[in-house]
């Protein structure tokens, strides 16, 4: 056994992002892996789909035509094909809604090593260890497989770096019938998630309040990160109230703030599970009337200051 095989992740009829993230993790490793880099796309119109995954890097493109719904049992089915046409070392899938109900079961047929949520992806000499997080994002965790020569991880998005340049990668299919395939779901149709107004795995400047917040004064904050031109962020107790869409939040369970040079912490206390959104920013500002919050920890600048206070100065300054 030996390459990369990188199952891509197909949403909706369009390849996602996290397929060049995976691309990306796995070139890393290709040099000390050895063998070939592998990208599987799976679905309807794979043929077509592939093109945005023949990126550098990239060895080999196999498609396999599958319906346009996803189906974890038909994914389940075409992994295990791709895997057994090109017999890799390790097998990347995305750790999204999809990826998740397919590569578990996937690594309990193959009997191979499994990681989920991987954060990073290293070797020690020829052995292969992952990074995870693990007891609510608290820590983060290497994993190791002894013994085992296939290993399955499910990457976290917007993690890895994407490979820009286009790649010249031979291509090949593999033909799967579907229609064999007995699936325990059965697909109803497909409910886009409400349209987000923001992108926070886009913004350049994130300005972003937190529990010191109230209901009320949200707007002010709103109209504050207009004024500089910032995308509105948030910690996770703003979105659960409902007083900002969850694309507004920042961190473990809301978005990785992955493009953002600025970042304006207002009334946040730094817990582990938000900094996993934002920790890795070149420039942190962190605002907070305790010294001791854990944000300061991570921040470039600080102040202990009410935010309230900061807000009126910066009106003043920008208005
Ligand atoms: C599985 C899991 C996933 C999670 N995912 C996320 C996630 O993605 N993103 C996320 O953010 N959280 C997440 N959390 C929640 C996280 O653990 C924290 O509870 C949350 O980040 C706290 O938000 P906060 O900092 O706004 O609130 P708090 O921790 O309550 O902090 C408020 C801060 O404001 C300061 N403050 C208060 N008043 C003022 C004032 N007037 N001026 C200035 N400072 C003031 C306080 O000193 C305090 O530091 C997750 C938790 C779990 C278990």
């Amino acid at each position: 056994m030996s390459g990369l095989l990188v199952v891509a992740e197909v949403r909706n009829g369009r390849l996602a992002d996290l397929t060049a993230e995976m691309i990306g993790a796995a070139s890393a490793l290709k040099a000390g892996l050895g063998g070939r880099l592998t990208v599987g796309v799976i679905g309807e119109g794979a043929e077509a789909l592939a093109d945005a995954a023949n990126l550098e890097g990239v060895d080999e493109l196999i498609v396999v035509e599958a319906p346009a719904a996803f189906d974890a049992a038909v994914h389940e089915e075409a992994a295990l094909m791709l895997v057994q046409a090109c017999v890799p070392r390790l097998v990347l899938i995305g750790h999204s809604a999809s990826g998740m109900a397919f590569a578990p079961a996937l690594a309990a047929r193959l009997g191979s090593g499994f990681a989920a949520d991987v954060v990073a992806l290293g070797l020690e000499g020829s052995e292969l260890f992952a990074t995870r997080s693990a007891y609510g994002g608290k820590v983060n965790m290497e994993v190791g497989f002894p013994g085992k020569a296939l290993v399955v991880c499910t990457l976290r998005g917007a993690t890895f770096a994407a490979p820009k340049a286009p790649g010249s990668a031979h291509r090949s299919a593999l033909s799967l019938d579907p229609g064999g395939i007995a699936g325990a779901g059965r697909h109803l149709g497909y409910e886009p998630a409400p349209p987000a107004s923001v992108d926070i795995g886009k913004a350049e400047f994130i300005l972003s309040i937190g529990r010191a917040v109230s209901e009320e004064t949200i707007p002010r904050f709103a109209a504050l990160a207009e004024r500089l031109d910032a995308v509105l962020g948030c910690s996770r107790p703003i979105a659960d109230a409902g007083w900002l869409p969850k694309a507004h939040q920042v961190g473990q369970s809301g978005t990785i703030a992955a493009s953002c040079k600025l970042y304006i912490a207002l009334g946040i206390s730094g817990a582990v599970q938000h900094l996993a959104g934002m920790k890795h920013i070149e420039t942190i500002i962190a605002v907070n009337t305790d010294p001791e919050a854990p944000i300061f920890g991570v921040a470039h600048y600080g102040a202990c200051l009410d935010v309230h206070a900061l807000a009126d100065a910066l009106e003043k300054e920008f208005n």
